[in-house]
């Protein structure tokens, strides 16, 4: 039984990580390499601060873990040293905790009973160490294999994207017995995981050893595939049993503003791949390259992908880097309009923040001015808050800039190709809607992940992936669903 005064008796420590110098001088993890035995010691006494609460609000799928995640129980397990049972509780809700366990927010740990009033408790349980080190401990004892299934059923099912949506519905669909062909029009398997997350965020080895277990179980994975481009959706609606569209929120949100055509003005989801690239060993066009080396640089927006771009900038050695953001700087401590267990409105310092650049609030850029075609200076004023921002007389400034970046947020899937040839109705976000079981307008197709809710988190992918990969189960085998070997679509990319 846990110990309900636990978190008494031994402090809350987070994961260890390594010193700026040392990361700044390389893309690995963020986090130093514990020895196994020391990370098992750790986090095995962290554990003992979980209360095992008789409502335990961590594992609530509305104001905890989206995941529905078992928290007290593997707490409970860690703490008595059971990693293999702990692994096997983790793996009941999640497919893929190593995503979750390095990337997630963790809404579970501001949702934790021992987050309310934590000068007195010491704060929440370090929920999110925990996940990592279990999964990290279960394939270092090579307790994580393949899991093919029992029976076949005959049925074909295409999942198109290789997100974390995508992949948490091929593997339970693949489980479950159907065959499944995730397609992807990218080189590589992974959705952002593989291109937008930093590798300092997420090493991609993490992401292969995945991959490597999915196909073992049966999970035919096809890249430089683009449905509704060189691969047709009559094919798939012709050859398959059902559809499970995943291909994220893609549509980027645009800075209308006087000067956005000069050249050194780019997206980040233009900029962040190329690193990803680079680390992956591949060679990037110098004609299109973009780097932050010896310029100075301007983040534009505040929030988790503009964090990832300082990061990676400040990797690439530039001059300087700013961040602006256009709401105005949250507070410190959980603002009093999120009161627990929601989400807290606060102000967060991701690894990145620690490690350099300038990060201001309130700003809302008004143009950019440059010579002989590229950037080199953004303006801008300080404005008032949303949703008007007004902007402040006498508060405009300019300054220096080689490089900008825009990190403004999604507007959504992209809708030429793919979503307009399959015809699905969008929701009034522009997302694919769907109903309560994940179908689109459009029968046999599903829709999950930032493509059905806008974008999101890895955590809400790999829920989502999770539920319409049991609403397709469900509708397989309950419809007539006719069978037919899907195999014109494959073909068509290997010719
Ligand atoms: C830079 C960045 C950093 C982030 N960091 C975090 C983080 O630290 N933690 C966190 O929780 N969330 C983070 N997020 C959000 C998170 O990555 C997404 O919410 C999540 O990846 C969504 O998963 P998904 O499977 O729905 O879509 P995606 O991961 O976007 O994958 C969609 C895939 O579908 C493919 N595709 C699209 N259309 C087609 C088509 N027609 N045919 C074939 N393939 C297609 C795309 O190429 C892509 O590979 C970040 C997002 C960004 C942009
Ligand atoms: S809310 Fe916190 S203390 Fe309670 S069961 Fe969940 S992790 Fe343990």
């Amino acid at each position: 039984m846990a110990d309900p005064t636990g978190f008494l008796k031994v402090p809350k420590t987070e994961a260890p990580k390594r010193p700026v110098d040392d990361r700044l001088g390389d893309w690995h993890e963020v986090y130093e390499r514990q020895s196994p035995q020391d990370r098992a010691a750790e986090v095995s006494q962290q554990a003992r601060r979980c209360m095992d609460c008789g409502v335990p609000f961590c594992h609530s799928e509305t104001a905890g873990c989206p995941l529905g995640n078992l928290i007290p129980e593997w707490n409970d397990l860690v703490r008595r040293g059971r990693w293999n049972a702990a692994s096997e509780r983790l793996h009941a809700t999640n497919n893929f905790p190593e995503f979750t366990g390095r990337l997630c927010p963790a809404p579970c740990e501001a949702a934790c009973v021992l987050s309310i009033g934590e000068d007195k408790t010491g704060g929440s349980v370090t929920i999110k160490r925990i996940e990592n080190t279990i999964i990290d401990q279960a394939w270092q004892l090579g307790i994580v294999v393949p899991q093919p299934a029992a029976i076949t059923t005959g049925k074909n099912v295409a999942v198109v994207g290789s997100g974390p949506a995508g992949l948490a519905a091929a593997q339970q669909l693949c489980r479950a017995g159907h065959a499944v062909v995730v397609y992807e029009k990218a080189d590589r398997i992974g959705g952002l995981l593989r291109y937008g997350i930093p590798q300092f965020k997420m090493e991609k080895h993490i992401i292969d050893r995945r991959l490597e277990q999915m196909s073992a179980e049966g999970v035919s994975f096809v890249t430089g595939a683009e449905v509704g481009k060189n691969i047709s959706v009559e094919d798939l609606r012709r050859d398959c049993d059902a559809i499970v569209l995943a291909g994220g929120a893609e549509q980027p949100r645009d800075l209308k503003v006087p000067g956005r055509e000069l050249k050194g003005i780019h997206f980040a989801m233009e900029y962040l791949p190329q690193q990803n690239r680079r680390c992956l060993g591949d060679a990037v066009d110098p004609e299109t390259e973009i780097l932050a080396t010896g310029k100075r640089v301007i983040i534009i927006g505040g929030g988790d992908t503009g964090a990832d771009c300082l990061g990676t900038c400040h990797r690439q050695k530039p001059l300087s880097v700013h961040q602006f953001e256009i709401m105005p700087k949250p507070p410190d401590e959980r603002s009093p309009l999120t009161p627990w267990p929601m989400w807290p409105m606060q102000l967060r310092i991701e690894g990145a923040h620690e490690e350099g650049g300038i990060r201001d609030w309130s700003i809302a850029t008004t143009k950019f001015s440059g010579e002989v075609g590229s950037v080199k200076r953004l303006h801008a004023a300080r404005v008032g808050p949303a949703p008007k921002f007004e902007p402040i007389p006498g508060s405009d400034f300019t300054m220096d800039a080689d490089l900008v970046l825009i990190a403004m947020g999604f507007l959504g899937p992209v809708r030429n190709g793919m979503i307009e040839q399959l015809g699905v109705a969008l929701d009034p976000r522009g997302n694919v809607a769907t109903d309560r079981n994940y179908m689109s307008s459009v029968p046999g197709v599903f829709a999950a992940g930032d493509m059905r809710r806008g974008q999101s988190l890895v955590v809400w992918a790999i829920a989502e992936g999770r539920k319409a990969a049991a609403a397709v189960d469900t509708y397989l085998r309950s419809s007539a669903v006719r069978s037919a070997p899907q195999i014109s679509a494959v073909q068509q990319i290997a010719s």
